[in-house]
């Protein structure tokens, strides 16, 4: 089947990726525990934290020159997922139709640019 995305998160510096809370289920530590050949409570507590105001689990955080922080499994170099298979279900779905609203900020900023690689900011 014909690939219908209209975004291409290659050439994007991975905007979803530096959500303050990228949420996961029990089922998501699994994977994660089986990707990693670590027991449940290790990945838990290896990877995620307890969200006290939103009362849910999140991926951790580390720093990130472009948007503050952005999940520790992104590679801030490559700007990629490392843990691609084995991403949590959120990521999975997200952005949830055929279009990218970052991605649409991004190609038309960088069309205004006239520079393929600039990283927009959107705040
Ligand atoms: S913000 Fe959109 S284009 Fe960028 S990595 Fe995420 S889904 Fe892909
Ligand atoms: S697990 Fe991968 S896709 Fe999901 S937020 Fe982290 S780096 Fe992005």
């Amino acid at each position: 089947m014909k690939n219908e995305k209209s975004y291409d998160c290659s050439k994007c510096p991975g905007y979803c990726c530096s959500y303050p809370l990228i949420e996961v289920s029990k089922s998501d530590i699994a994977r994660l525990a089986k990707h990693f050949d670590v027991d449940y409570e290790t990945a838990e507590e290896r990877f995620t934290l307890y969200d006290k105001e939103e009362k849910v689990r999140g991926l951790r955080k580390q720093k990130d020159e472009f948007f503050g922080t952005v999940c520790r499994f992104f590679d801030i170099k490559a700007r990629r997922c490392t843990v691609y298979e084995a991403r949590p279900a959120t990521c999975r779905s997200y952005p949830y139709v055929k279009s990218c609203g970052y991605w649409e900020f991004l190609k038309f900023e960088r069309d205004l640019q006239d520079d393929e690689k600039f990283v927009a900011m959107t705040r």
